[in-house]
């Protein structure tokens, strides 16, 4: 006996569509016809009736209507089950069902019943701006809208994963037996939310109208699709949204119901209990509806059916590994062992060596392994990359190089934080448990420089040293060509170019955040600069790095230019419309967090204090380098705040607006001892040739008070510049 999933759909669509009534009507009677309706902070209304029909629903008199025409879409309920051959009813009640639940989900934000707990209800447009944007340039193919719950925790966390390594978003909403997949993940200790792509949006099977309301918006915003244009709303998703739904447990009429609102997007629905399957039909070239899936099948069955193309990594390691990864927080608590954080020598180096001198894929450990670790221990690492190829060139070492970050990062159980020689690894006590090694990092760096570098190298070789001499000793070795490839750069001025470049390598953990590199100001990771930037553009035009034509300049000492104020204003969808490169006082670079120094205003001494990563003591605030760095971080612009990279200290364009070099006046002794000949050699070039003993340091003292004397004693250049403020 199977049942008619038309007539299910259609049956549970009446009975959305009469409690979405009945909530309406209540709400009405309670708090009036004008009362505000709306979704948190989003321009979109209630995105899928804004999409489809067009409607701005605003109050909840708006509502009524919408609901009217829900009524008009469902068709009759049939007096008894009966077989159609086609899904043209089952799809209207799908979509009368799209609309039911988008007000019922809404109507819990006026009766203040929003989601809470582990659900986190509807994505805002900040969300959107954030994680759309991977949906349109490939880094998620795509969602998997999961309903119900999986028959236990294990095979829950099981297909989480498998999810999360085809980089897929995994949507979750509804209860199978009072189960939820979400909460069988939390009891499990997955992390859930959007940086690791597993979103809890609500305990009913309703609150998947946040999977299509997203998806819908990805249309409408990227797509440049306008509301009311249905057809193309749904075409854009067919086409473009690699999405699927994934009903674990038996589906109720309401699940049907949803599902076939779901289908009218070109989502097709996988299901691991028995129920009739819906072959192709129409434009749709692959089944509406897969049944029976075996739970060890379903991702590949689902990932099969929508024609997902997931580049498989061929990479054995202990534990997971992919961009879904990439967001992962790991507390200290958790931490098996650290490695740099300024409490042990930690770099990253990419080098280019003859073809006989680099065995591809030779990977070694020189030094001790993890085994010969206590937990919590603190760990000196240098991850050195040999490469050869017949196409690779010195100019792209750098590039290849600022990628290592994400690619340890991918590991499952791994956070990497910084760049070239302030590099900070944890690994977790799971990973570890799991069976993850140093060696499995280099194994990790080795298959994506390989992956995804592959038209310039040939062969890769990777050595982790974790003996502190020889960490040392090679870390000389970095060191020197870091500063060979800044010196590079040589006595090319921003003038002298028409040309900058963006960078927007660290949107996936700032996702506002632009960096613009300029010849005189390079990123704030200390890692891009701009000759890095140009070749990275030369080797993918679609990449992270795109030139920017300078356009005219709108002020010459801010350094303010309209072609840099339109490309901020692209790729930030409008949140910054100018930027300063030249100040930190206004509109100034935002930040996001690889900074290798923070620069803040001290009122008291009319000047500035910079601060590097490595110093864990006391600034003149008060404050210590995490604390502000929090401050700076997430892509907002700060005045009076400001990451940066050590270098762009020592630049002729150094916040030349606010008074430049002249206005610091502390910085930590290791950052004052890192920068000396540079700032000797500036020092002469603005005439105050002993500039580098006018400024305080820690030793001096940490507070304004300790620090001020010292600063009038030896008439410090900032103390006779203009007010800062
Ligand atoms: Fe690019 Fe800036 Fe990130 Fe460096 S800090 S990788 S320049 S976005
Ligand atoms: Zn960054």
């Amino acid at each position: 006996m199977s049942r008619n999933i038309a007539t299910a759909a259609i049956r549970g669509a009446h009975s959305i569509v009469r409690r979405a009534e009945k909530r309406l009507q209540e709400a009405l009677d309670t708090l009036g016809a004008d009362h505000p309706v709306e979704l948190p902070n989003t321009g979109y209304y209630l995105p899928v009736i804004y999409g489809i029909t067009g409607r701005k629903v605003t109050r909840l008199a708006d509502a009524e209507p919408v609901l009217a025409l829900a009524r008009e879409l469902l068709p009759p309920l049939p007096a008894r089950e009966r077989w159609t051959p086609y899904l043209g009813p089952a799809l209207d009640a799908g979509m009368a069902t799209l609309f039911a639940e988008e007000i019922i989900e809404a109507l819990r934000y006026v009766t203040g019943s929003s989601p809470g707990g582990i659900w986190l209800g509807a994505a805002d447009d900040v969300i959107l701006r954030e994680r759309g944007i991977e949906f349109v340039d490939g880094r998620a193919p795509g969602f998997a809208a999961v309903v119900g719950a999986a028959p236990d925790t294990a095979t829950a966390v099981k297909l989480a994963r498998e999810m999360q390594q085809k980089n897929l978003y995994v949507f979750m909403a509804g209860r199978t037996d009072g189960a939820s997949f979400a909460e069988q993940l939390a009891a499990a200790d997955v992390q859930l939310g959007w940086p690791t792509r597993l979103v809890p949006f609500g305990e009913e099977v309703y609150a998947h109208i946040f999977s299509l309301g997203f998806a819908t918006r990805v249309a409408l915003s990227f797509g440049g699709v306008s509301p009311g244009d249905y057809h193309r709303v749904l075409m854009y998703n067919k086409d473009r949204v690699f999405a699927f739904v994934l009903a674990l447990g038996p589906v109720t009429d309401e699940w049907y119901a949803t599902a076939a609102g779901a289908i009218n997007f070109g989502f097709p629905v996988i299901a691991d209990t028995d129920i009739p399957q819906i072959l192709p039909y129409g434009v749709c070239t692959y089944e509406h509806v897969v049944s029976g899936v075996p739970h060890d099948r379903i991702v590949a069955r689902a990932v099969e059916v929508r024609g997902l193309k997931v580049a498989a990594a061929e990479l054995e390691v202990p534990v997971a590994f992919g961009p879904a990864f990439e967001g992962e927080i790991i507390r200290r608590p958790d931490t098996f062992v650290e490695i740099g954080a300024g409490r042990a020598p930690a770099f990253e180096f990419l080098v280019t060596r003859p073809m006989s001198e680099v065995e591809d894929g030779r990977v070694q450990v020189v030094g001790p392994e993890l085994d010969n670790l206590g937990e919590g221990g603190i760990l000196p690492l240098g991850l050195v990359v040999e490469v050869a190829g017949r196409k690779m060139k010195e100019e792209f070492e750098p590039v290849l190089e600022r990628r290592l970050h994400y690619f340890v990062n991918y590991l499952e159980g791994v956070v990497h934080i910084g760049q070239r020689d302030i590099v900070r690894i944890r690994i977790s006590k799971k990973a570890f448990a799991a069976g993850l090694r140093l060696r499995h990092i280099g194994e990790a760096v080795a298959n994506r420089v390989k992956a995804e570098f592959g038209s310039l190298v040939d062969k890769v070789q990777v050595t982790l040293y974790s003996m502190p001499d020889l960490v040392l000793t090679e870390q000389e070795t970095a060191r020197a060509q870091y500063r060979r490839r800044d010196e590079r750069l040589g006595s090319l001025t921003d003038e002298a170019v028409d040309t900058f470049y963006t960078c927007s390598l660290c949107q996936s953990f700032a996702p506002a955040h632009i960096c613009v590199v300029t010849p005189e100001r390079l990123g704030l990771c200390g890692a891009v600069n701009w000759l890095d930037a140009r070749a990275s553009y030369e080797l993918k035009q679609t990449g992270p790095n795109q030139p920017v034509a300078i356009g005219t300049c709108i002020d010459e000492v801010r350094g303010q230019f309209s072609g840099v104020n339109s490309a901020m204003e692209r790729y930030t969808q409008g949140k910054i419309t100018a930027l300063n490169l030249y100040s930190m006082m206004e509109n100034p670079m935002t930040s996001c967090g690889c900074f290798e120094a923070i620069a803040a205003v001290l009122p008291e001494a009319n000047g500035i204090f910079i601060v590097n990563r490595e110093y864990s003591g006391d600034t003149p605030i008060g404050m210590r380098f995490s604390t502000l760095a929090g401050m700076v971080g997430g892509g907002e612009q700060t005045p009076g705040f400001m990451g940066l990279a050590r270098a762009y200290i020592l630049s002729r364009r150094f916040i030349q607006a606010d008074g430049g070099l002249p206005r610091v006046v502390w910085m930590p002794r290791q950052l004052k001892e890192y920068l000396r000949a540079g700032l000797l050699r500036r020092g002469a070039e603005i005439g105050i040739p002993d500039l580098y003993e006018r400024v305080a340091d820690e030793t001096v003292g940490t507070s304004p008070d300790d620090i001020f004397p010292f600063l009038e004693a030896k008439q410090h250049p900032a103390l006779s510049l203009a007010p800062i403020m």
